[in-house]
């Protein structure tokens, strides 16, 4: 019997180690124009893809960040009707945002048209309903390229992006920011991808210190993903409206019931609101990054 292969997630090599993951079977794997993608099969996680050594997705806990990407910033907004989503080629958080009877148009800005096809073949668990809904819209372009140039403005920007490498780098820089702070609307949210904070420290604060430049919040709010590893996932929220990420459970509460209470498996309002308590270590590096804009 051939011997299985272990498929590393070398994201970390620099740190001194390496997540390995057994493949029952490998269902795909390519080099993009953009990135190497490998999707694979494991016998705990299920399906998993890995795009240029860093896990995006698996079977097993996709809903925990997909959930909340989605569900904190549109139920803290409360009444976003357009929404952009910045990379998610997977359609993972789109199917998540159509959730969301009050969204009126769901934009997706994907540089890699091979991970859409892709996805359409091995997540039509996502693909399927998103690619169906009228609401939807997917276009192939750099995400810097577009908050650069649009005409077009939103209430909530959703960045699901790789690590800052390869075709994501460009968006973790302070101009890439600053084209999502053109593109909202006022009032409006910016949530962001921000790494695992124990690991990836810098990663969070040099965002933190863009957002504070740029907006009057900028903070992040955490939850625990279990493929992504190193304890707490952060996830970037920058605004101008500081009332945003302060409603209580009961407002939330009340806004998830007015949404008819769709289903989810990680995110309620509890914990909605209390994502954004954050850890000592991490509260001091939200806290020390940058210089807060004046307002
Ligand atoms: N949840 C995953 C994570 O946290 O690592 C991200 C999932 S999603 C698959 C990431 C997507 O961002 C990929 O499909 C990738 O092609 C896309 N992407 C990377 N750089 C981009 C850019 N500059 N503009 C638009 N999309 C980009």
């Amino acid at each position: 019997m051939a011997e299985k292969r272990w498929i590393a997630e070398t994201l970390f090599d620099d740190l001194g180690f390496r997540t390995s993951y057994a493949a029952e079977r490998v269902l795909y794997e390519t080099q993009t124009a953009h990135q190497h993608l490998v999707l694979f099969e494991n016998a705990f996680f299920g399906k998993m893809l890995m795009l240029d050594g860093a896990t995006q997705i698996t079977g097993r806990d996709e809903y925990v960040y997909q959930e909340m990407m989605s569900h904190v910033p549109l139920f803290a907004h409360g009444r976003a009707r357009d929404v952009l989503i910045i990379g998610g080629g997977d359609c993972g958080i789109a199917e998540e945002v159509l959730k969301h009877r009050s969204v009126k148009r769901l934009t997706q800005v994907e540089i890699d048209a091979s991970v859409v096809d892709f996805a359409k073949e091995h997540f039509p668990e996502f693909t399927k309903p998103v690619f169906a809904d009228k609401r939807f819209e997917c276009v192939i372009d750099d995400g810097m390229k577009y908050v650069a140039e649009t005409k077009r403005r939103f209430d909530v920007i959703i960045v699901d992006s790789t690590d800052p490498l390869g075709p994501g780098a460009v968006l973790f820089t302070p101009a890439f920011y600053a084209g999502c702070k053109r593109c909202l609307n006022k009032g409006g949210v910016l949530v962001t991808q921000n790494g695992v904070p124990f690991l990836q420290s810098a990663e969070l604060k040099t965002s933190i210190a863009h957002f504070k430049a740029l907006f009057a919040d900028a903070v992040c709010y955490l939850a625990a993903v279990p493929t992504y590893v190193g304890g707490h996932m952060a996830m970037g929220f920058a605004t101008d409206d500081r009332r945003l990420r302060r409603r209580s459970a009961k407002v939330i509460g009340e806004r998830y019931r007015k949404a008819g209470r769709f289903a989810t498996r990680y995110w309620t309002p509890d914990l909605h609101v209390g994502a954004f308590a954050l850890p000592r270590f991490i509260a001091e590096l939200v806290a020390g990054a940058g210089k807060r804009a004046r307002r």
